[in-house]
């Protein structure tokens, strides 16, 4: 079976959910083919073990983000069979519009996979999941976290091809409102703030946890719309990012079902809400109902007789 790869990177790297896409590829038997934009993460790809092929799909399309000409451009790269990616929201978009391209089917969000191909993944945000057998070509985004990442060891051959994408939005300036701080996506422990936090100045008690737990801080949409110090790339949801971490604390967010469907997936949750009637609490493995004022104190100086 030929599967394709698309490269998930981060700035100049290749973000850790590609080994994970090698890892899945694998599985089903495959030597698949990465392709890289602009060569980024070309080296380390081609280090992968299993890895049969890497393609640097360079082109000035890649410079910015636009979906349809970043597809145009791995579509020409890109071979028969299944096209895979991360279920990122860049990876999504494209992913779904290279399906649309070639007239294939499409699931997104994939968190099992078997040989057949047989997918499940989640629908009606995550509140159950779906079986897809596919027979043929078709495309796919998998959900990070899930599937084993492949080790170093390989040693595949790598090509450059020149594409050029149709870039149908002209990105003016790019602001990077991103922290640098670890990304939510990549992290084994979150701690999330809500609307209930009051205020964006109140996210440095969050901080302050997350520093000392190792752990990243994602926020609620609620969080992001009302305060312009909490970037977009924080959101934890339906609209936002998909994460699967060991330990998910929810602090002053009420579980809305868009949100839920972010993060329902983590090994454990912990809410701290003042409402006990909040919908938070009925998929917390652990609820706290008290004020985040009261509550985040206590949980800070537990932290530090730890260390
Ligand atoms: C199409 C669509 C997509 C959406 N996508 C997303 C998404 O991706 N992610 C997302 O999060 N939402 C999303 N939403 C919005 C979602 O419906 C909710 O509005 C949002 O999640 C609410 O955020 P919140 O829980 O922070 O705020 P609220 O609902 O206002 O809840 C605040 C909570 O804080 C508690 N609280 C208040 N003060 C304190 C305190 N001092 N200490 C402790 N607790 C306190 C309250 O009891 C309350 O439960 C989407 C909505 C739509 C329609």
């Amino acid at each position: 079976m030929e599967i394709t790869i698309i490269a998930e990177t981060q700035e100049n790297n290749l973000h850790s959910v590609t080994r994970q896409l090698v890892g899945a590829a694998t599985s089903l038997g495959a030597s698949p083919t990465i392709l890289c934009a602009n060569g980024i993460g070309a080296d380390e790809a081609a280090g992968i073990s299993g890895v049969g092929k890497v393609v640097s799909v360079n082109g000035d399309c890649f410079t910015t983000f636009d979906g349809g000409a970043w597809a145009t451009a791995f579509d020409a790269a890109a071979g028969e069979g299944v096209i895979m990616g991360a279920a990122t929201a860049q990876g999504r978009d494209v992913v779904s519009r290279i399906a649309a391209r070639r007239g294939i089917p499409v699931v997104q969000d994939v968190v099992a996979l078997s040989e057949g191909i047989k997918m499940t993944h989640p629908i009606y945000s995550g509140k159950a999941m779906q079986d897809v057998t596919v027979a043929g070509d078709c495309a796919m985004t998998l959900r990070a976290n899930i599937f084993s990442a492949a080790d170093d060891g390989g040693s595949a051959e790598s090509s450059i091809v020149q594409q050029s994408g149709d870039v149908k939005i002209a990105v003016q300036e790019a602001i990077a409102k991103a922290s640098e701080r670890l990304d939510v996506t990549d992290a084994d422990i979150i701690i999330s703030g809500g609307r209930g936090m009051g205020g964006p100045e109140n996210f440095d008690k969050l901080y302050s946890i997350a520093d000392g737990l190792g752990a990243a801080v994602g926020a609620s949409r609620a969080a992001v719309d009302a305060w312009d110090e909490i970037p977009h790339n924080m959101q934890v949801g339906q609209t936002g990012k998909t994460v699967n971490p060991s330990l998910y604390i929810a602090v002053g967010i009420s579980g809305a079902i868009q949100h839920l469907a972010g993060m329902r997936t983590s090994k454990f949750i912990v809410a701290i809400n003042k409402d006990p009637e909040a919908p938070i609490f009925k998929i917390a493995d652990y609820g706290i109902v008290s004020t985040w004022e009261e509550a985040l104190p206590v949980l800070a100086s537990e932290i530090a007789n730890l260390q």
